[in-house]
């Protein structure tokens, strides 16, 4: 099982699966954190859309 920090109490946390620390009650972040991955990759397929729809109206045009 993975170690997770307290960002509030700075004491090491056991349970993979806990929102909330065991020693102060806060909220653990990393749950923000694996949004923001989600909100990133969310960025990367939009860029690699429009790169892809540039390169298809590229082509169009020089037909
Ligand atoms: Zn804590």
């Amino acid at each position: 099982m993975a170690e997770y920090i307290c960002p509030h109490c700075k004491k090491p946390n056991f349970d993979d699966d806990a929102l909330r620390c065991i020693y102060c009650g806060e909220f653990l972040n990393r749950r923000i954190g694996f949004l923001s991955d989600i909100r990133y990759s969310h960025v990367a397929t939009a860029f690699i859309v429009i790169l892809l729809l540039s390169f298809i109206v590229f082509f169009i045009i020089r037909l």
